[in-house]
């Protein structure tokens, strides 16, 4: 299994990473992807991914870190992707939060698109946030018909799905397809094809259903993938190599 976004930069990973990955190997989970959120975080993951074949990271601004953001950042993120690093696989995580206070779209709007140039320019997948922010998203994926990569985090309806998969953008599928009470994501996830979808936990956060409160860990896949196995009416085995092999061809992993 692959998780496709979690966020092992932070805590509680940061203590002793070496014990998650190895907890995270037990449960069958083999590879990370790690995106950072701003610049700071660039270097942290870097390391890890040196330090970890498991990990595989990509560097980003992410909309909801944006009063941390200088428009100097693009300049730095265009330096970081002209070296091609070794493990890093994507541009991410950045994308449009319209929920966040004093959101300012416009700016939010202009970091994007900067981002989805780079995206282009290095041709490397993006891994896209979206909170609120659907349409303007999707009106902007048109001017990038180049541009593919993950939706992370999808909650919505069949339709909304649709529309990233008509743009060449698969779905992160994540904790919130385990609450009974997702009827409208639930619903919309067991129409849509798993040739587009991938797992991810979001961890520390997204926390899956029966582990409210408690930071999200990547060990916890399998829940995602057997609630996912559940939806469609398929075996879990199944849904792990489908989702693996959307996630390897995505990220153009060597696993
Ligand atoms: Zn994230």
């Amino acid at each position: 299994m692959i998780d496709s976004h979690c966020h092992f930069d932070f805590p509680p990973f940061t203590e002793s990473p070496e014990t998650w990955i190895e907890r995270s190997l037990a449960a069958g989970v083999r590879q990370l992807i790690v995106p950072a959120v701003s610049t700071e975080n660039w270097e942290r993951v870097a390391t890890l991914a040196e330090a970890f074949p498991e990990i595989s990271y990509a560097v980003g601004l992410h909309p909801v870190w944006m009063s941390s953001h200088e428009d100097a950042d693009i300049q730095k993120l265009d330096t970081f992707l002209a070296d091609a690093p070794k493990g890093l696989v994507a541009v991410g995580e950045c994308g449009l939060d319209f929920a966040i206070e004093n959101a300012d779209p416009e700016r939010q709007i202009r970091l994007l698109t900067e981002q989805l140039k780079l995206a282009e320019k290095y041709q490397l997948p993006v891994i896209l946030h979206s909170r609120k922010a659907h349409n303007e998203l999707l009106q902007l994926l048109n001017d990038f018909p180049k541009v593919k990569g993950i939706l992370h985090a999808f909650s919505g309806s069949e339709q909304i799905g649709r529309e990233y998969i008509k743009r060449g953008f698969l779905l992160g599928i994540g904790g919130t397809i385990t609450y009974q009470r997702a009827n409208k994501t639930r619903n919309a996830v067991r129409n849509l094809p798993l040739s587009n979808l991938v797992l991810e936990t979001d961890a520390p956060d997204m926390p899956v259903y029966g582990y409210q409160g408690e930071p999200n860990l990547p060990e916890r896949l399998p829940l995602i993938a057997q609630a996912l196995a559940s939806l469609k009416g398929v075996n879990i085995e199944k849904v792990i190599h489908v989702t693996t092999q959307n996630s390897t061809a995505c990220f153009a992993l060597n696993v």
